[in-house]
């Protein structure tokens, strides 16, 4: 079906970050693989690439466009490259949308023109040890000191993706007790130095997939915590995560159905060569229809991402249309993606084969930015149930 999602302006955008991968990104993924990581390098190339500042206003250095599409183009050229951007999409997908909302004007001074150019690079800890889904379970804490100047940080958290490179990082902290009435009250968003006393970085650790990005466990032991970080107002920590948590979700939605597509483009490649009992495994009618299927299934899911693309750009996506996008979207790529390992056979389990590597990177999509589980209690609950 013929896409009217993106415009002119998203289609240049696409052919430059398309031919940037081929001849930055490419060449080199496999080092990076190696490394367990992107190169801190790498962040300030795109930043000077102008990635990170598309959704910048003009006046803090950036091009000002309003448009989350941009960022939906960059995913899809990743998963169609068969590689990924490191934490860089939290940088620009997840972190931005937290400091153009709530940042004062003397923030976003001090701290856009730096997010923009690469110099500054965010991360988002909400996930602790011992609670993700339920987020208003959260024990890390705030505590104002008595005179008035910072907040003292106590706590950890973990799988914070791009947490190693972070220069400055959201943290969610309890500044009060929750109440009986309201389990979600009294949470408040900082952004943290990374270079503070007492924030330090812990394990990178070691994932199925994703192997280019950096994820980490941060702890924070007496960190002070200027007044003038807390971003937005104390208490209503857990509101901005409900605003900007649909945006996230249909990144990864984006993400999802992007590998599935490029699963089915390096599959119909490999069985068209790969040849069994005289013949090209792509003639068998099995793979005709397996092939077939999961078109149907990725068609489908465009749709839902195409759908949601425009929604979000105009203001009108609710928390249960993200939940359904990254629902349906994820569990699509799952299937497709399992389905399209199968056709290669043994090679398939080989990770120098692209579909290896989109398999398990493919994974975490159901996991993170809230469960497939999760996802359906907000739609329940969207449904009256
Ligand atoms: C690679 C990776 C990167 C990540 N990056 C970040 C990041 O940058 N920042 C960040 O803050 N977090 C990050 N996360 C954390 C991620 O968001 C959480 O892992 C996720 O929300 C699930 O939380 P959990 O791991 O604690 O699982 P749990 O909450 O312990 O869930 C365990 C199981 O219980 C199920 N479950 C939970 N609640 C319900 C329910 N109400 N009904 C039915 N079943 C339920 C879940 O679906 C799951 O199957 C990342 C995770 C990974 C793996």
């Amino acid at each position: 079906m013929r896409r009217t999602v993106f415009n002119e302006d998203h289609e240049a955008f696409r052919e430059t970050i398309r031919a940037f991968i081929a001849s930055e990104v490419v060449p080199v993924y496999d080092q990076w693989l190696e490394a367990g990581q992107a190169p801190r390098e790498f962040y300030y190339t795109l930043g000077e690439l102008g990635v990170f500042g598309i959704e910048v206003p003009e006046e803090y250095g950036g091009a000002g466009e309003t448009s989350f599409k941009f960022q939906a183009v960059i995913t899809e050229e990743a998963a169609r490259a068969g590689v990924s951007f490191g934490g860089s999409g939290v940088h620009t997908g997840l972190c931005l949308p937290y400091l153009l909302a709530y940042a004062t004007e003397e923030q976003k001074k001090r701290w856009l023109p730096d997010f923009a150019s690469g110099a500054m690079m965010t991360a988002i800890a909400m996930t602790e040890p011992g609670t993700g889904s339920d987020l208003a379970g959260m024990k890390t804490t705030a505590r104002l000191s008595e005179d008035g100047t910072h907040y003292v940080l106590n706590g950890a958290k973990t799988f914070i993706t791009g947490g190693v490179h972070a220069d400055r990082v959201i943290v969610c902290a309890r500044t009060a007790q929750s109440t009986p009435e309201d389990r979600r009250a009294g949470i408040s968003l900082f952004v943290v130095d990374a270079g503070s006393e007492g924030y330090a970085v812990g394990r990178k650790l070691e994932k199925l997939g994703l192997k280019t990005s950096d994820t980490a466990e941060l702890s924070f032991t007496d960190v002070k915590v200027p007044v003038e970080d807390l971003l937005g107002e104390e208490g209503k920590g857990f509101s901005y995560l409900g605003q900007n948590l649909p945006q996230e979700r249909l990144a990864i939605a984006v993400g999802a159905y992007a590998q599935a597509a490029a699963a089915i483009r390096f599959t119909q490649e490999y069985v068209q060569e790969r040849t069994v009992f005289g013949t090209t495994v792509a003639s068998f009618q099995n793979t005709k229809f397996e092939l077939a299927a999961c078109k149907a299934e990725v068609d489908a899911a465009q749709a839902v991402v195409d759908r949601a693309l425009d929604a979000h750009d105009a203001g009108e996506l609710t928390a249960a249309d993200a939940a359904s996008a990254k629902l349906f979207c994820t569990e699509v790529a799952a299937r497709v993606i399992d389905k399209c390992l199968q056709l290669h056979g043994g090679y398939g389990y080989m990770m120098e084969y692209p579909i290896a590597r989109l398999y398990a990177d493919n994974r975490v999509n159901r996991i993170y930015g809230g469960t497939s589980e999760v996802m359906k209690t907000i739609i329940a609950k969207s449904m009256g149930l």
